[in-house]
């Protein structure tokens, strides 16, 4: 007994020995698929994705590089939009950067995907398949004709909040707001989105919100770009319960690479945790439309000012909340939402989208499977929306 409890103990903490060959063979295998990335924010004011770019996360040949099959571009409405009324407006012009600035103008590197079907078969001929998932329930101003619109226009995802609280949906973001769930008309738009086939995506949105969701869909739901806050306590993390729960009604958490989601020390020095930082930073970004660039500018400068040392976090550290969520919720409950150009921050080791055959070796070297592997890059998203599309037709 001893000694099978030390063999097994040596090969719970022996790393194995794996070769290029195989890290690439199997991230190739595993079709990665990625739930959230803000490129969009940065094409929308003219970032030409097909040029190799030194700055930002992602252009076409990173994307290459890292070997993606599938692409959720985000549509991403600020909250500023939505206190003018021209939320709208914003998210049609986030959709035509995804049709027009990335699709249409590299129609040998994307094909717009609308279905599962879509998916696997453009990534049969070689191309990246480019979806939609908008960031921010104020997007449809309290209206179930625009949500129909956009699912018309490609929309396969939405966060029913982002960092406000809207009039039928408390956020995560907001303190006031963070105890604050659906409202009536809330779960109308969850029934809305079950109809259409269009995911519910619990990624921004309030503990509250979260389970009343979870309570009302009839599909399984998905955290776009979220992590565990059992490894990092900020409220856009999902609680243990919480991922045990959408695990069960057979929904998928795909991690979030940003530093201050997968480290408490990054998170300890960001405004999700800092008081001074949040105030400070807020008081700046009232009525803030401008780019992520100039965002994250002001975010460095005020952090400047406040002494305030930036913390980083490292591609273990995502391997951490891998590892977990699968530990307490299985294999089929975890994914990949990077929130690459979303975030000023990303770790060590995965620095910008090219870096992600070192998570395939990282999580190789930590005993997980090819299999295994292809579950979390794409199966588990997959199987998500298959189902979401089967709820739509009954
Ligand atoms: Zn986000």
């Amino acid at each position: 007994m001893i000694l099978r409890l030390l063999l097994f103990s040596t090969l719970a903490f022996a790393q194995r020995n794996v070769t290029d060959d195989e890290v690439a063979r199997v991230h190739k295998a595993a079709l990665l698929i990625d739930t959230h990335n803000d490129v969009t924010s940065r094409t929308l004011t003219g970032f030409d994705i097909g040029e190799n770019a030194s700055t930002g996360h992602t252009d076409i040949h990173r994307l290459r590089k890292g070997g993606y099959s599938a692409q959720f571009f985000a549509v991403y409405v600020a909250a500023a939009f939505a206190n003018d009324h021209s939320a709208a407006n914003r998210t049609m012009q986030m959709i035509d950067t995804v049709r027009h600035d990335i699709v249409e103008r590299y129609p040998q590197t994307f094909e717009l995907a609308y279905t599962v079907a879509d998916i696997e078969r453009i990534r049969r001929s070689g191309k990246i398949a480019a979806l939609m998932g908008i960031e921010g329930g104020h997007a449809i101003e309290d209206n179930l004709r625009l949500l129909r619109n956009y699912y018309a226009l490609g929309i396969r995802y939405m966060t029913l909040t982002h960092s406000n609280t809207n009039n039928w949906a408390g956020s995560s973001g907001d303190i006031a707001g963070g105890t604050k769930g659906l409202t009536p008309f809330g779960k109308q738009v969850v029934k809305e989105m079950n109809r259409l086939g269009m995911m519910i995506d619990i990624s921004h949105v309030s503990d509250k919100t979260f389970w009343d969701a979870l309570e009302v869909s009839t599909a399984p739901m998905l955290a776009s770009h979220s992590s565990a806050r059992a490894l990092c306590n900020v409220p856009r993390n999902m609680t243990d319960d919480m991922i045990k729960a959408l695990a069960k009604k057979g929904g998928v958490v795909q991690v979030n690479f940003a530093c201050s989601f997968l480290n408490q020390a990054a998170a300890n020095a960001s405004p999700f945790i800092n008081p001074a930082l949040r105030a400070k930073l807020n008081a700046a970004l009232k009525d803030f439309k401008g780019s992520a660039e100039e965002l994250f500018a002001k975010a460095r400068e005020v952090r400047k000012q406040l002494g305030i040392k930036e913390e980083r976090a490292t591609l273990a550290d995502a391997v951490a909340h891998i590892d977990h969520i699968v530990k307490i919720a299985g294999i089929d409950a975890v994914g990949i939402g990077g929130d690459y150009d979303g975030v000023d921050c990303t770790p060590d080791g995965l620095e910008d989208v090219s870096k992600m055959p070192n998570l395939t070796r990282a999580l190789l070297e930590k005993g997980y499977t090819a299999a295994d592997i292809k579950k979390i890059y794409s199966d588990n998203i997959l199987r998500v929306m298959r189902e979401t599309e089967k709820a739509a037709r009954h």
